[in-house]
């Protein structure tokens, strides 16, 4: 008896019709696969909606209670879902994130799975039911409501096929699959068929905003086959799989863009051992990835040292490293805004030569200024100013010949406003 994980991300189920027009397609996935799990986004832009309404009660309200509002979103999606299968004879339940026992870290907002308990979701699919299940939320051991982070669902599908060993996990979206570059900022862009987990792990976390970057790690780490495709499209769409020996023919097999980062400039810090740990420790406890780091002895025997965050983090970056400094006795902190990071990734570049020279050449091409490079085996990424960024991505896509000459399908669905609380 074959079992599937089906992920609907918010725009597919933006509305009462397209909320059906789902529901009519898990039904057809079920016949396939016999037993089915669905986890569901929030409709539409709801998530954005709820975040503006903490705003306007409260500019810095607590992730605490930003994680309790946000959680409302899926709740809403899960019902509705679930109303709509039984509409059209499909035995079917909604289930949170408390109620499967998904289990977090107390993390809030960007909390992460410890464990699923399947035990419950065993039962309804034993029962003849397809489970629906809010993705983006978990619960923490004493109870606390949590969510995984923007874009989290993705996380809780794979994270939920990995747990019940499940044949695949299709995540159905608003494109035909992943492309070479996000085909709404490049419209030539390419569909690929395939592409491996490495790969994809890299150009999610360097801004490819079609997969939760941990989504992929699950997947990677259980071997679960994520099929990214259109939620109202039979064509098959991107398979995220193991690395096979073909895909190393492509030097470059997509490029990402990612916006709204900062930099933090610690000056004049005390040049001894430690210091790195102090700060790198601070800032994962708060949970905070970090990147492009650079280290250099200061004039006067001092160091310095910056890195690369995302702006949504500073709030939480910048009392954690003033209390790191109030430790070392010294030290002076500056944030820049302002900045963007774009990025080639693919397995090829471990034995192509040249793949840095023809990136560099491109956006020296279109007159952009690169402000610091990052490479990994298998990417290599600029800092450039926000405002180059569009343009960096478009001349880097081309100088690879990703581009297929025909333009991206893509949806522009607007989401009904009425589910705003
Ligand atoms: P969902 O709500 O279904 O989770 P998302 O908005 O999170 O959908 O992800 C789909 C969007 O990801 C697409 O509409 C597209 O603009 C964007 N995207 C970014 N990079 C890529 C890429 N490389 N391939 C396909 N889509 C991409
Ligand atoms: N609703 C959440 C968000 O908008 C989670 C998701 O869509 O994956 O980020
Ligand atoms: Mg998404």
């Amino acid at each position: 008896m074959g079992l599937c994980v089906l992920k609907f991300g918010g725009t597919s189920v933006a509305s009462p019709d397209l909320i059906l027009a789902a529901a009519r397609r898990i039904i057809d996935t079920r016949a396939a696969f016999s037993r089915a799990v669905v986890v569901v986004s929030a409709m539409g832009h709801t998530t954005d909606q709820l975040l503006e309404l903490a705003d306007a009660v409260n500019p810095h309200p607590s992730r605490r209670e930003t994680d309790m509002l946000l959680a409302t979103g899926e709740q809403v999606s899960i019902a509705l879902l679930a109303m709509a299968l039984q509409s059209l004879g499909a035995p079917a339940i909604s289930l949170t994130g408390q109620q499967v026992a998904i289990r977090t870290t107390s993390s809030f907002t960007r909390a992460r799975i410890r464990s699923i308990d399947t035990t419950g979701i065993m039962a309804e699919l034993d029962r003849g039911r397809i489970a629906v299940v809010a993705g983006f939320q978990g619960v923490t051991d004493d109870g606390q409501i949590t969510t995984l982070g923007r874009g989290g669902s993705d996380t809780t599908a794979v994270a939920l096929a990995a747990a019940l060993a499940a044949d695949v996990c299709e995540i159905f979206t608003d494109v035909d699959g992943v492309y070479t570059a996000d085909p709404r900022l490049v419209p030539d862009a390419r569909k690929l068929d395939r592409i491996s987990y490495d790969e994809m792990l890299e150009l999610a976390v360097l801004g490819a905003g079609v997969m939760h970057s941990r989504a992929v790690q699950f997947g990677q780490r259980y071997n679960v086959p994520i099929h990214v495709r259109h939620s109202r499209k039979s064509d098959a769409g991107t398979l995220i799989t193991r690395e096979s020996p073909e895909m190393e023919n492509a030097s470059v097999v997509g490029c990402a863009l990612k916006e709204n980062l900062g930099r933090v400039s610690l000056r004049d810090l005390p040049n001894r051992p430690g210091v790195d740990a102090a700060i790198f420790n601070a800032l994962a406890e708060a949970d905070i990835n970090v990147d492009d780091i650079i280290q250099n002895e200061a004039s006067g025997g001092g160091m310095n040292i910056s890195f690369t965050v995302e702006h949504r983090d500073l709030a939480d970056i910048k009392p954690a490293m003033e209390r790191v400094l109030t430790g070392f006795g010294r030290g002076e902190m500056s944030i820049d805004v302002g900045l963007s990071r774009v990025s080639v990734v693919g397995l090829g570049m471990r034995h192509h030569t040249g793949v840095a020279a023809k990136m560099f050449t491109a956006l020296a091409e279109a007159g952009i200024n690169i402000l610091n490079i990052t490479t990994s085996e298998i990417k290599i990424s600029c800092i450039i100013n926000r405002s180059d960024g569009e343009r960096a991505l478009k001349s880097v896509h081309s100088a690879f010949d990703l581009a297929d000459g025909q333009p991206a399908a893509i949806d522009t669905i607007t989401p009904m406003r009425s589910v705003r609380a």
